[in-house]
């Protein structure tokens, strides 16, 4: 049985979110990139809306929602604002990796806090020497008398000068490759962690930067998932930020497409509105129609999940043409709104600077394209790792 429809209680969730969208994130959307803050208070407002606990258990304060779900969230609050979709991206991601990996005092002292909004985690993989190939990262954790012991530097992270903690990935056997990375909770108010926001192009309210790490120990309960082995364990997950990223994307291009094509019907040139030439409609047809399908196939990467079948390269898929298009879409859309599109009155700039954002974040076009290569045609024939072989 082939069913596109969502259930009725997915249906009135989209429906109080286009309602919460259209009253206090769009009117509100462009006050936070020039004011360069996160709305803590919307954050928590999401906590309310259960949008923060997703993927969380009922018994640790999150709504125990599926991963389709979780894409309506990202989809409606892309429209409203695509740095608040930070909430749903990340809380999911991290609030499924605690739950699924880390200890039950773990899930106790950060599951109700990351579900209410009190509390914002995130997700430290990358650094300055290692980004596409994740597996080269230098970060070191030894273990010592009861406490792991950090050191390195991470770059590049979301919520770096916000965050309350940060899933911290660290090598315990220096020596070997991405089987000797382990998985930590950190908190960012340790002796040792430090802090710095960078001065981003988009999602400025998200404060990106680098986290040091002098010394920091790290008491043994805050490992995740198995020592030596917490980068295997959790990279499952970004098959779903992944899916989520795409559709935050759709929902920024598809509240852009709405809105240009109200501009156009009412917009004359040359005595008649802009939407009756086709120079004009044409590429909004173009657009919309990208994003409508990118839009399904994020949809149905979900729903794979949440079947519990594959969909790593369905993810992909979506991670690397979603962001694209988006702000393809986005742009297209500026142009024809004209020269006060330009301008920081309207919201078209800042969705276009935003969305580029993730066209790196959580993996470039490229680093997606190699998962997809390397399941369509084969892992013998990865560009890393293993030579190609001979005839
Ligand atoms: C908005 C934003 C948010 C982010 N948030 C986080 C976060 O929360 N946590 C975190 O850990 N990181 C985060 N990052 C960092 C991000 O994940 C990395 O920037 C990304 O993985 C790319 O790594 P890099 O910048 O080191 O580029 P590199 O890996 O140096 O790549 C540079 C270029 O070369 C290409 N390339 C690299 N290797 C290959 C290859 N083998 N074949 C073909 N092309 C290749 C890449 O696609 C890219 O275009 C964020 C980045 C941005 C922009």
């Amino acid at each position: 049985m082939l069913n596109f429809s969502f259930t009725p209680e997915q249906e009135d969730f989209r429906d109080m979110l286009k309602e919460f969208v259209r009253a206090e994130l769009l009117p509100n959307y462009t006050r936070w990139d020039r004011e360069g803050v996160l709305p803590r208070g919307l954050w928590k407002k999401l906590g309310l809306l259960g949008v923060n606990g997703l993927r969380i258990p009922a018994e640790y304060g999150g709504s125990e929602a599926d991963c389709v779900t979780a894409g309506i969230a990202a989809e409606e609050i892309g429209r409203g604002d695509f740095n608040l979709t930070y909430a749903v991206m990340l809380n999911s991601l991290i609030g499924e990796i605690i739950n699924n990996h880390a200890s039950e005092d773990l899930k106790k002292e950060w599951l109700p806090p990351i579900a209410s909004g009190d509390k914002i985690v995130g997700i430290a993989l990358t650094e300055p020497d290692a980004g596409t190939d994740a597996a080269g990262i230098k970060a070191t954790a030894i273990y010592k008398d009861g406490v792991y012991v950090l050191n390195g530097e991470k770059s590049g992270i979301s919520v770096a000068t916000i965050g309350d903690a940060f899933l911290i990935f660290a090598k315990t056997k220096p020596d070997l490759g991405s089987r000797g990375i382990s998985a930590f909770i950190c908190p960012s108010d340790l002796p040792g962690v430090e802090c710095n926001g960078y001065e981003d192009m988009g999602n400025i309210p998200i404060g990106r930067g680098s986290i040091y790490l002098n010394d920091v120990e790290l008491p043994e309960k805050y490992l995740i998932g198995l020592e030596d082995k917490g980068f295997i364990q959790v990279m499952n997950g970004f098959d779903l930020s992944r899916l989520l990223i795409g559709l935050q994307c759709v929902g920024a291009a598809l509240q852009s497409l709405d809105e240009t094509i109200e501009h156009v019907k009412g917009r004359l040139s040359f005595g008649k509105p802009l939407a009756t030439y086709q120079g004009v409609s044409f590429p909004l047809v173009t657009h919309y129609t990208q994003i409508e399908m990118i839009k399904w196939q994020a949809y149905r990467g979900l729903w794979l999940r949440d079947q519990g079948l594959k969909h790593s390269k369905e993810s992909a898929s979506v991670k690397w043409m979603g962001p694209k298009c988006s702000q393809e879409a986005i742009h297209e859309c500026l142009l024809l709104n004209g020269h006060y599109a330009y301008t920081k009155e309207m919201p078209l700039e800042q969705r276009l600077r935003d969305v580029i954002g993730l066209e790196i974040g959580d993996g470039t076009a490229q680093a997606n394209q190699m998962v997809i290569a390397k399941d369509i045609i084969g892992k013998e024939f990865r560009s890393y790792e293993r030579p190609v072989p001979s005839k």
